[in-house]
């Protein structure tokens, strides 16, 4: 089977969509089983397939993503996965989306974070009852009216979710923390001692956390204002990497393993999670949302022999 595209230019969607005699945005909808198949949801076993255009002409892809042995609120949905896969790739808008099935209340509600998200377009491909605009498009704001949204927490004019932002968050070599050495339990002379990781270092350790600090960096948290990236490597030396992406409504929020999980995925050829051998976190010391537990909660339990590290920045 050929390694599944989850981005596709906007020249090959043109050419696809003159190929079958269709618009790009009725595109759309041909490419949601496709997409489908690469779902990986062994718990529910129901494949769902999101396919959105963004404002550059780019489509995306996502599916939902399932993780047996660990409770059910890791998982990734198909809406979140297509959300991340834009803003990994720095699309800044999503226009439209078709989807397998009506998305349901969590996703239409971390859809809000995206500006304008009312208008977003929606088709149901499995949908026979709405009644949608001619084109069977749906727009976002008439299945989730009275929305709660950014605007009721934030200031209007903040970066929302795929809006472009720098967090400016550093780290310093005497802040660091691997293999559970802290400032609290050591001096000065003990924070050096961390595996020799330090912002010089040139392997792959270096990478991951040079990667995941840059993750941090574009992480979207104007709520808890708890940034963090995670950095992944397999055993072919590839890397991947995602950030923490939060909700006006908390809980819809994604981790940042799921958003590199979602790099892994839609880059890494469809293998296993066993092939992730390495992770770095970074997040902010004495941050009031900390990802440490749950990341390393997450790695152990899709990939055991995965080594974890965490780094603290300012
Ligand atoms: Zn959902």
């Amino acid at each position: 089977m050929d390694k599944p595209t989850f981005v596709i230019q906007p020249e090959k969607a043109e050419s696809a969509a003159k190929q079958l005699g269709v618009t790009v945005l009725n595109l759309l909808s041909s490419l949601v089983k496709p997409a489908q198949s690469y779902a990986r949801p062994p718990i529910s076993k129901f494949h769902v397939g999101a396919v959105g255009l963004g404002s550059s002409g780019r489509i995306f892809l996502g599916v939902n993503v399932e993780f047996p042995n660990l409770p059910l609120h890791h998982s990734i949905h198909a809406e979140q996965f297509l959300v991340t896969n834009l803003n990994l790739n720095g699309e800044h808008k999503l226009k439209s989306l078709a989807v397998s099935a009506a998305p349901c209340g969590h996703c239409r509600q971390f859809l809000q974070e995206i500006r304008d998200a009312s208008e977003i377009r929606i088709l149901i491909t499995t949908d026979q009852n709405s009644s949608p605009d001619s084109d069977g498009f749906l727009r976002l704001g008439t299945i989730l009216p009275h929305r709660f949204g950014p605007e009721d927490l934030l200031h209007k004019d903040l970066p929302l979710l795929l809006e472009s932002h720098d967090n400016r968050l550093t780290i310093s070599d005497l802040d660091q923390i691997c293999n559970g050495i802290t400032d609290s339990d050591s001096n000065g002379d003990l924070k050096r001692i961390c595996n020799g990781i330090t912002d010089s270092d040139s392997d792959s350790n270096g990478d991951l956390k040079r990667t995941a600090l840059a993750a941090a960096n574009r992480s979207y948290s104007p709520y808890s204002l708890c940034p963090s990236g995670v950095s992944l490597m397999d055993c072919d030396g590839k890397v991947y990497r995602g950030w923490y992406m939060e909700s006006a409504a908390y809980n819809p929020s994604l981790g940042p393993v799921q958003a590199a999980i979602v790099d892994y995925v839609a880059n890494g050829g469809g293998g296993g999670y066993e092939r992730i051998v390495g992770a770095v976190l970074v997040e902010k010391k004495d941050a009031v949302v900390r990802q440490e537990h749950t990341a390393r909660l997450i790695l152990q339990t899709i990939s055991p022999k995965c080594e974890f590290h965490v780094f603290h920045c300012h």
